[in-house]
């Protein structure tokens, strides 16, 4: 686990998959051992989600 720190810098967004700095991130919603977690993607991450629950 890696800590939530960075994620207190103003400026951008840490995706939280490849951890790239980013302007712009998508939330999305996991569902992990039936808990529920909101987590931001960047463009393509978020595009690579989006193919994996297509299924
Ligand atoms: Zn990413």
């Amino acid at each position: 686990m890696q800590p939530t720190g960075r994620r207190a810098f103003c400026e951008g967004y840490t995706c939280y998959h490849c951890e790239h700095q980013v302007e712009k991130v998508h939330p999305v919603t996991f569902y992990e051992a039936e808990e529920e977690r909101n987590e931001m993607l960047c463009k393509d991450c978020y595009a690579e989600w989006l193919e994996s629950i297509k299924g």
